[in-house]
């Protein structure tokens, strides 16, 4: 069987799978990252892994069509260099042809957010797009794009941080970036826990009052049930989003736009406040054949898509 691993280095967990060729996971497994130790030591933990998962799914190691990394933070795809992982602390580092010495087969290294496009692309809901444009919005936000199906990494490779725009001009919010309200520190996943919390603090009642470690999940959870707080939060977040979105789809025009990431799964909860703010903030000729969805791979997308990654014409 042809097949190639995907792997999806997190700033808390890494995710492995083994995928074949039409994107159907054979095998997959979840450790947490080892983010403050050498490239050399996180790949030998890598191998590791594969290998025992190879084992246990009677296939061969090395995976035959190499593996893919998917990895946060400035990723120089042609050279296979991370320029800059604060995550894991690596910087101009040349992971890609440590990768390959040590796992034994071809590596490609793209950021996670491509990676996780390339899922999308392949073999989920852009599989007919042609200008896409990617948001994950968990931690952070990061965008990816692709023009004619080719993915845009951009000279720097420091391309697609949505997050990074300034949605809130007056914020007290300094985020590491130097700027002072954008959106990530406004709407990642830690603004919306923080935010929460002061409020409940301040005295605002709500039923998230009982959650000892509040999540994005709970918030929307709370949503559903109808708790003001809660779902405040959520117009809020939604509403900074289609805002800083509508600029991008005036200036791009993508045929779609796809969602992923944990936080977006409280997306459908407030659709009717992102609809209405992106119709009243982007022109309307720049969102009429534009469709907006969910990935259609969860919290898979990294792992199937750093699996496609590795089937891909590699830069030499
Ligand atoms: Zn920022």
């Amino acid at each position: 069987m042809k097949f190639s691993a995907g792997i999806d280095f997190g700033g808390t967990f890494t995710k492995f799978a083994l995928v074949d060729l039409e994107g159907n996971i054979v095998d997959r497994d979840k450790t947490p990252s080892l983010t403050r130790s050498s490239a050399q030591d996180v790949l030998l933990h890598v191998r590791g892994v594969l290998e025992s998962m190879c084992m246990r799914s009677h296939l061969p190691y090395p995976p035959p069509e190499g593996c893919g990394i998917g990895m946060p933070g400035v990723v120089d795809y042609e050279a296979g260099t991370v320029k800059m992982s604060g995550a894991f602390g690596w910087t101009d580092l040349p992971l890609r042809s440590i990768a390959s010495q040590i796992l034994g087969c071809p590596v490609a290294v793209d950021t996670d957010v491509n990676a996780g496009m390339l899922a999308d692309l392949y073999f989920g809901n852009a599989s007919n797009a042609s200008e896409m444009l990617y948001v994950s919005w968990g931690t952070g936000l990061g965008a990816g794009l692709t023009i004619a199906r080719q993915v845009y990494h951009s000279r720097f490779g420091a391309m697609g941080n949505l997050g990074h725009t300034r949605a809130v001009a007056d914020s007290p919010r300094l985020c590491f970036c130097g700027i002072r309200g954008c959106l990530e520190v406004e709407i990642g996943a830690r603004a919306l826990v923080e935010k929460a919390q002061a409020e409940m603090a301040a005295g605002r009642p709500s039923i998230m009052a009982v959650q000892r470690n509040l999540t994005p999940e709970l918030i929307a959870q709370a949503a559903t049930s109808q708790d003001a707080l809660a779902l405040e939060i959520l117009r809020r977040a939604v509403t900074l989003l289609a805002h800083t979105l509508a600029a991008s789809l005036a200036m791009l025009n993508p045929d779609t736009v796809i969602f992923a990431g944990g936080v977006s799964n409280c997306l459908p909860i407030v659709r009717d406040v992102f609809d209405r703010e992106l119709a009243s903030s982007a022109p309307t000729f720049a969102l009429s054949n534009t469709s907006i969805q969910a990935s259609a791979f969860g919290q898979s997308a990294g792992v199937v898509g750093a699996a496609k990654l590795a089937t891909l014409r590699r830069p030499a």
